[in-house]
């Protein structure tokens, strides 16, 4: 089958290193301080808006801006006056995210309490915070391994990959770790092929995921757990209690001296510092390992399929059960199923999601029967209308596959088998029904 290519507009992301020297860091430190008072100072103008029944325009915001800076805060002028624009931009997307997340939920029973933050609505920044970030709209430039700031200058950066594209905005970060990293956000148009019409089915497969088994295929092949939190957890535990008893230390110390409160909780000596990055770059080596890992098999299970079928996944529902939580979250399922995504897409394949509620491991995939007396502890099991002996898992991503197949041809688009129609075995034609969008993983 030949594929027409043709251009496709898509923004991409590119994060690269940084290393600024001791000075750059000065002005790096001044530039994070500078955006945070920004951010603190129009979200507070928000709020008393807000308490007073009126809202505030990002463009009323911004003409505060030279008032500010002539006035009281003067020191603002040392920082780029597009990185504060951006900053009262940031608090207005983050203002209008949390109002769309009310709206959403509005019809949703819920039991919290009003005092939780639980839409997100914006929160004042401090200098403790874990992470601090400024973005350039514009004026940013990358040659070679340099890259250069307006009213900073040339820092030296690791550019790993050609930056291809318009660059729009660009983040500079500090993560907690205490490395920076500049988010390049790049316009781009890129060759992509269009969508497949009709799928080979020996190239349709579905997936089951689980906590003990990773993946589990329709062709049978089972990808064990990474565990990489799990791994970790042990050295992670360690480090953590390392750093709050020397923060208790800390504390009962500075109430000995009869030191004011806020000295209290912010009394960071160089020690603690230490210890926090130390927690801080165990988690780092956790998250690049399990990112790591979700790309290479996403990209396996990519190339060689045309349509990956999976179960949509009550991942919230999941992580409410407290035992479970833990391993459920190691697992990471989302991020896998967002990269799988796009790299199938780019290919022309397609993702399949099918409902939760079907009941893909209970259903015998040679008979359809359902087998409700199938446990949890069931690894492997007799149906008992056929008396086929089937694995667990390898029946469940059978019977994903099939009822993807159903969901792909009840969508229009055609399934073509090399010698012989598509073996369809008696798959409840539950998937048929809710034919709508084929995926849409969020
Ligand atoms: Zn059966």
């Amino acid at each position: 089958m030949i594929n027409t290519v043709y251009n496709y507009s898509i923004l991409g992301a590119i994060k690269i290193r940084l290393y600024p020297n001791k000075i750059q860091e000065q002005k790096l430190a001044q530039d994070f301080g500078n955006a945070r008072k920004v951010w603190n100072l129009a979200l507070d103008l928000k709020q008393k808006a807000y308490a007073n029944g009126e809202s505030l325009s990002c463009y009323d915001i911004k003409k505060m801006l030279p008032v500010w800076k002539n006035g009281e805060y003067d020191y603002l002028k040392q920082t780029h006056s597009q990185v504060l624009q951006e900053s009262i931009l940031h608090l207005d997307g983050a203002y209008k995210n949390a109002f769309a997340r009310v709206k959403q939920c509005k019809h949703a029973t819920s039991r919290r309490t009003k005092n939780s933050n639980v839409f997100g609505f914006p929160v004042f920044k401090s200098r403790y915070d874990s992470r601090q970030a400024i973005s350039y709209p514009q004026g940013v430039t990358v040659s070679g391994n340099k890259i250069t700031l307006p009213k900073i200058g040339q820092i030296k950066a690791r550019v790993h990959r050609e930056i291809v594209g318009k660059m729009k905005t660009v983040t500079i970060l500090r993560e907690s770790t205490g490395k920076y990293y500049a988010a390049i956000l790049t316009e781009d148009f890129k060759l992509i092929a269009e969508p497949l019409q009709s799928f080979d089915a020996a190239k349709i497969i579905g997936i089951d995921l689980g906590v003990k088994d990773w993946i589990v295929d329709s062709n049978g092949n089972k990808l064990p757990n990474p565990h990489h939190l799990k791994k970790s957890l042990k050295k992670l535990h360690r480090l953590q209690k390392d750093l709050s008893r020397k923060i208790e230390f800390a504390k009962d110390r500075c109430i000995a001296d009869g030191k004011p409160t806020i000295e209290q909780r912010n009394y960071f000596g160089s020690n603690i510092a230490k210890n926090r990055k130390h927690v801080a770059l165990a988690h780092e080596k956790v998250r690049h390992a399990r990112e790591n890992y979700q790309h290479q098999v996403s990209f396996i299970l990519a190339n060689e399929n045309q349509v990956v079928v999976a179960e949509t996944l009550n991942i919230r529902g999941m992580m409410a059960n407290r035992r479970l939580s833990k391993a459920i979250g190691d697992c990471a399922w989302g991020g896998f199923l967002i990269k799988l995504d796009y790299k199938l897409k780019a290919k022309g394949g397609q993702p399949v999601q099918i409902s939760t509620w079907f009941p893909s491991t209970k259903t015998c995939n040679h008979c359809g029967v359902i087998n409700e007396h199938i446990t949890l502890n069931d690894r492997m099991w007799t149906c008992s209308s056929c008396h086929a002996t089937v694995d667990r898992d390898i029946n469940a991503a059978l019977n994903i596959r099939d009822a993807g197949i159903v969901k792909i041809k009840a969508a229009g688009l055609s399934v073509y088998a090399h010698g012989g129609h598509v073996r369809l075995d008696a798959v409840g034609q539950a998937a048929a029904a809710e034919v709508g969008s084929l995926c849409d993983y969020a």
